[in-house]
């Protein structure tokens, strides 16, 4: 057996944590570039808490606070500008995964300079240090070398992958998503889920990741009671952080699937959150490798539903439809383009038991409610 497995990066979890760990970030460097989304970063009190932690510090910082949802190549150059022109030696990022990967990609942009148009073909090797706190439960990114960012060329969202945009501190802070509403709190977790399943379902799945995705899935499990409720206190909202967190070391080590390939599809095109995306396509993905496990051998589909406590995928899909309503309408069409963009995808490569185009098609028309009415594969 041939393994490896590697995360650098420090983590912190509890209330008031990046204060309390303020020496961490004293650490990275004179001059932070602040990087957080429109709004939310001051509504949570996640700014106010890193601005404090700084200024105790003896710390400047510049603000970017633009980022906007399924960030794009321009906004990560225009940080990184910033970065440039303010000196900026480190990088603080704040958010949901969107403020984290556009900081993250940043970063890297800042120290490396490089043209728009080669930035999702470049290969990152160096980066300003950078610090993490997540505000939403579900991408990971405070602990994964990656940057995902709207690609217009290709039609899709690009990842790009560098050890050197690991976060070297991710400070963990539950309190942040108190106030967090139920379809972001649904949608993000269903992120973490997805990152935590899918790991178990990639050619890199490893006996380092497997106890970690299969912790996260249990972790998720028992919070869908109060998802479905509506109603998650502060200890769901930590179960859920450390989940999301989980999912995000595991998707570090065996990146993502077939069901990440067609989701940022239908992100690209629907507007569709990215994790209700991956939430919509989960079920009948499972339902696929499980027939094949019938042919071939295997028992991942079982054991990922022994995580979560289930019989069968009958009681998986229920709570999917239970978290994700209604679902939207797409049409044959769209679909069958959609099932074309994403054959030749890496994540599709990375699946273990890998969908061809019909199959993928297939998943697509089951996950949604189709205009003709025909639902399931
Ligand atoms: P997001 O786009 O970062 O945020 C979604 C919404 O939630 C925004 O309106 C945001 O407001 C708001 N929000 C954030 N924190 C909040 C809080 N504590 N309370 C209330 N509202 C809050 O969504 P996300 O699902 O976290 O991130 C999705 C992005 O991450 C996608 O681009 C996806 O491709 C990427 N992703 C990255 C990785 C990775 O490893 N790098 C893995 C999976 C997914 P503001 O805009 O005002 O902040
Ligand atoms: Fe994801």
């Amino acid at each position: 057996m041939k393994l490896n497995y590697l995360m650098p990066t420090k983590i912190v979890l509890g209330e008031n944590c990046i204060f309390t760990n303020r020496a961490l970030l004293g650490d990275l460097g004179k001059k932070a570039l602040m990087v957080t989304g429109r709004n939310s970063a001051k509504q949570n009190g996640s700014g106010a808490d890193a601005v404090k932690a700084l200024e105790t510090n003896g710390q400047s910082y510049y603000l970017y606070d633009k980022v906007m949802s399924n960030p794009t190549v321009d906004c990560a150059f225009d940080a990184a500008a910033l970065a440039q022109r303010e000196h900026c030696d480190f990088v603080l990022v704040i958010g949901g995964g969107s403020p984290m990967d556009a900081g993250k990609a940043a970063a890297a942009i800042a120290v490396s300079p490089v043209e728009k148009s080669a930035f999702f073909s470049t290969t990152f090797t160096k980066a300003l240090p950078i610090a993490a706190v997540p505000t939403t439960a579900g991408t990971g990114s405070e602990v994964t070398p990656y940057a995902i960012l709207t690609n217009d060329g290709a039609q899709t969202k690009t990842s790009i992958a560098s050890p050197a945009i690991f976060p070297r501190y991710a400070f963990l802070d539950p309190a942040y998503m108190k106030d967090m509403g139920s379809a972001t709190t649904i949608n993000t977790a269903l992120d973490a889920l997805s990152h935590s399943i899918e790991g178990m379902l990639t050619i890199r799945a490893s006996v380092f990741t497997d106890p970690m995705a299969k912790a996260g899935i249990t972790a998720f499990a028992e919070c869908v009671p109060a998802l479905k409720a509506g109603t998650p206190d502060l200890a769901v909202r930590e179960k859920l952080l450390w989940a999301s967190t989980l999912g995000g070391m595991v998707i570090s080590n065996t990146g993502t699937t077939a069901v990440h390939a067609m989701g940022y599809r239908l992100t690209y095109f629907k507007n569709i959150d990215h994790g209700r995306a991956n939430g919509l396509l989960l079920g009948k993905f499972l339902r696929f490798v499980a027939e094949k496990e019938k042919a071939i051998g295997g028992n991942r589909i079982g054991e990922i539903l022994g995580a979560m406590g289930l019989e069968n995928l009958d009681e998986f899909e229920a709570i999917m439809d239970a978290l994700l309503g209604q679902r939207e309408k797409i049409s044959n069409e769209e679909l069958e383009n959609y099932a074309e963009a994403s054959i030749n995808a890496k994540n599709i490569t990375n699946t273990g038991i890998r969908p061809n185009k019909a199959e993928l098609l297939s998943i697509l028309k089951g996950s949604v409610d189709l205009r003709n009415g025909v639902f399931g594969l």
